[in-house]
């Protein structure tokens, strides 16, 4: 769904933020041996609460992406993956299954804990996408799992009066709800894909975490330069109300996610992200015992 926005007086920023450090993703491997760009990394954790990861990944050789995630569990976070290209077949513990392709989003609320596999679905061609790790307040660590696919065509999306086409996979922007919206975090996740020369503008609550990540093209923020699987953290700063993002001389797709910080206590061990030590080796004696993705 498609809405025509002439004068998105929402939209509008006085003054934007500011660039605080630009971060360059590490390649690595996760899976059975999928390769891809870790772009948050566990060091930027508490920069960018609620935010614990992101993942880039575009491959063209097979090899490199058809081991796939085989089972695997989760504990404390939800998963978003945004597929560009390619497809991903999912099934976890609790029965759901869907498949992923052509700017479809899975929305996945780990909860107490699942167990599911992301298994690519072809044989050839490009896969890319994207993983965002959201973190959930102590209250919701051991909530209820939760599931949900959008394919592409339930993504809510706009086009600006500058022609910058937008996809509004959480939070809200210019007016337009998105997919999933959460009371806690307040998650902002836009697929921005401005015309070259283009401009957007989009406000921001200061106290919020927020980073940018361009995959493809070049944009600047503030008259900083970015470039492709460039992340950009952009400053808290009182003073600024938003961000105006803008296209080099090429068109860009640009990555926007920004959430209010949860401010408490970060603890991880690989696939379960809780609060305290305790409750990671209880995650670990739960998972062994099979506790996980019970009915
Ligand atoms: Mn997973």
């Amino acid at each position: 769904m498609t809405i025509e926005r002439t004068e998105p007086k929402s939209g509008r920023v006085q003054q934007t933020r500011a660039v605080e450090r630009i971060v360059t993703g590490q390649a690595t491997s996760d899976g059975a041996g999928v390769k891809l760009t870790r772009v948050l990394t566990q060091p930027l954790q508490r920069r960018l609460d609620p935010f614990l990861m992101l993942d880039a990944f575009r491959n063209e050789n097979p090899d490199d992406y058809l081991a796939g995630f085989p089972d695997h569990p989760h504990r404390g976070f939800e998963t978003i993956t945004y597929m560009i290209a390619g497809r991903m077949r999912h099934r976890d513990s609790a029965g759901n299954e869907g498949l992923l392709e052509n700017g479809g989003v899975q929305w996945m609320t780990a909860g107490r804990g699942v167990i599911h596999s992301e298994m690519p679905e072809q044989e050839d061609g490009v896969m890319e996408g994207f993983q965002l790790w959201l973190n959930l307040p102590a209250r919701e660590k051991l909530r209820e799992p939760w599931y949900r696919d959008f394919d592409a065509a339930r993504i809510p999306s706009f086009q600006t009066a500058d022609g910058v086409d937008v996809r509004v996979i959480a939070g809200e922007s210019h007016d337009v709800a998105g997919a999933v919206t959460r009371d806690a975090t307040a998650p902002l996740y836009l697929d921005v894909h401005l015309p070259a020369g283009g401009r957007f503008s989009q406000p921001l609550p200061p106290t919020h975490n927020a980073f940018l990540y361009v995959y493809r093209g070049d944009a600047s923020v503030a008259g900083e330069a970015l470039g492709e699987q460039q992340m950009a953290i952009l400053a808290n700063d009182p003073a600024a109300d938003g961000v105006v993002i803008e296209a080099g001389a090429q068109p860009a797709r640009v990555l926007l996610i920004a959430g209010r910080p949860l401010n408490e206590p970060i603890a991880q061990y690989g696939p379960f992200v809780m609060n305290t030590q305790q409750q990671i080796q209880e995650a670990l004696a739960d998972y062994r015992d099979g506790r996980f993705g019970a009915h």
